[in-house]
């Protein structure tokens, strides 16, 4: 029956597989698997070759499923490169099992003269018996799954099961909150103070981003920030967050207290954007701040630097931002890294720092550190400083700035310059000129 049939395909419509629902629903002795699957190219194929390629591979991806599915079970095209396969069976592992065939054999390429090409699909799987009261949620749970599948990696099949539920709706809500929170306004600033060892005075700040939501409360970004990154709003963030410290860095000057540094978290994506360096231009106004970015030298420095990071890197520089390789001691890199970017500061990553008194080889560790920084000409500043004797301790090895809740975590605005005009008062020196080299 045509009100039946999809015309492209000649496989059942959407119409049909909801009725057809219905009917097994309601019919209670009834039990089947609802396997929702999607190709995983389609769209490339569509756009590279024309929709009328894209019709040919529906066809025979439709011919596939029949193979693949025979009757009893019903297939429908849901629309685009959508189907939903009714399997009339109880027995999830001989589902599961069909399902992974089907994949295997939707892999396989179809050619268009000299062009090959390979659909592939993803099949996510629900179960009458075991996975919902109604038609509705066991259709929504074989999306959930499918979603997951694709999430991991494409050409495979998931089962929904009630952990990836609740994952997947957390998830849900943390984009929608997230993306929400950002056009909003509720990413901010907060700021940490690095104290000079020698003078005891505020040498530094490091921007730290927060996000205040008004469900969650103070989010820390490890929190968020994968998620950030996967909605593609990290840059916009790391955005914001340039240009309100730069703002609040020429505030605190206009009030008498100038930072001498501020040093900015920066995400390998976004040193490779065009435009990083004009932005910095537009809105690095009051240079009586130095700005510093810190680059995490795990992400950047992996031998798979692209010559847009170098090229960025090198007229950052060029328009005065000095660079830091921040968590140092912790990657694969080290002095790699060192030798590709010259940076003007290191940063002591917090691990070696925490075991720094208790762990000889440690102490020796951040000794030569700090020696070789000293031949390259290259500034060392400790984070995770959270003891006074490990602040002593860095101080008489020679490190520069230190950083950590010992002085100060991490403060809104308001707070931080409080504490700054407090600090600026009474300066209190970790080491004397004569211990720290
Ligand atoms: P990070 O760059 O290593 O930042 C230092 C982290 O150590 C901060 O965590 C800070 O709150 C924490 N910390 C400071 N003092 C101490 C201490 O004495 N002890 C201990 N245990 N921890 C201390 P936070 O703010 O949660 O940031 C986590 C990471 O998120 C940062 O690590 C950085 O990689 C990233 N991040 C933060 N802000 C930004 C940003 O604006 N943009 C980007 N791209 N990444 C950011
Ligand atoms: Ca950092
Ligand atoms: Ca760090």
């Amino acid at each position: 029956c045509m009100a039946y049939e999809d015309p492209l395909t000649g496989l059942k419509n959407r119409r049909f597989i909801e009725e057809e629902l219905a009917r097994l629903a309601g019919d209670p002795s009834s039990s089947f698997g609802i396997l929702h699957a999607d190709l995983d190219r389609f769209k490339q194929i569509n756009d590279t070759l024309g929709n009328g390629a894209g019709d040919e591979v529906l066809r025979v991806v439709a011919k596939r499923l029949r193979v693949c599915f025979p009757i009893p079970s019903e297939i429908g095209r849901m629309g685009g490169d959508e189907f939903i396969v009714l399997v009339k069976a109880s027995n999830p592992t001989l589902i599961l099992q069909q399902a992974n065939a089907a994949i295997e054999v939707l892999s396989q390429s179809i050619s268009f003269g000299e062009t090959l090409v390979e659909p592939g699909a993803s099949f996510g799987i629900s179960f009458s018996e075991v996975h919902g009261e109604n038609v509705h949620q066991l259709l929504s749970r074989a999306d959930l799954a499918l979603y997951e599948a694709k999430a991991l990696g494409r050409n495979r099949a998931q089962i929904f099961t009630p952990e990836l539920h609740s994952r997947l709706t957390k998830e849900k809500a943390l984009a929608n909150d997230l993306q929400l929170g950002v056009k909003n306004g509720e990413i901010e600033v907060w700021y940490q103070p690095q104290i000079e060892a020698i003078s005891g005075s505020v040498s530094g700040v490091e921007a730290l981003m927060r996000w205040r939501c008004p469900k969650r409360g103070v989010v820390r970004p490890d929190q968020f920030m994968h998620m950030a990154e996967s909605l593609g709003i990290l840059h916009e963030i790391d955005g914001q967050i340039l240009s309100s410290s730069l703002a609040f860095a020429s505030r605190m000057a206009q009030s008498g207290h100038v930072l001498p540094r501020l040093s900015i978290n920066v995400s390998f994506d976004r040193l490779a954007e065009g435009h990083i360096v004009e932005e910095v231009q537009a809105l690095w106004q009051d240079r009586r701040t130095q700005l510093s970015f810190e680059l995490v030298e795990t992400v950047t420095f992996d031998g798979t630097t692209s010559e847009v990071v170098t090229h960025n890197l090198d007229r950052l520089r060029e328009v005065g931002v000095s660079l830091e390789v921040d968590d140092f001691g912790t990657g694969h890199a080290s002095i790699t890294a060192l030798l590709q970017v010259e940076p003007d500061f290191l940063k002591i990553d917090r691990s070696l720092v925490a075991n720094i008194l208790v762990d000889l080889k440690c102490r020796r560790l951040v000794t030569h550190v700090i020696g070789m920084a000293e031949v390259m000409n290259i500034g060392v500043i400790a984070e995770g400083v959270e003891t006074s004797e490990q602040a002593f301790c860095l101080a008489d090895l020679g490190c520069h700035s230190l950083q950590g809740f010992h002085f100060a975590p991490p403060m809104p605005e308001a707070e931080f310059a409080t504490y700054v005009r407090q600090r600026q008062g009474a300066r209190l020196p970790v080491a004397s000129r004569r211990s720290s080299r």
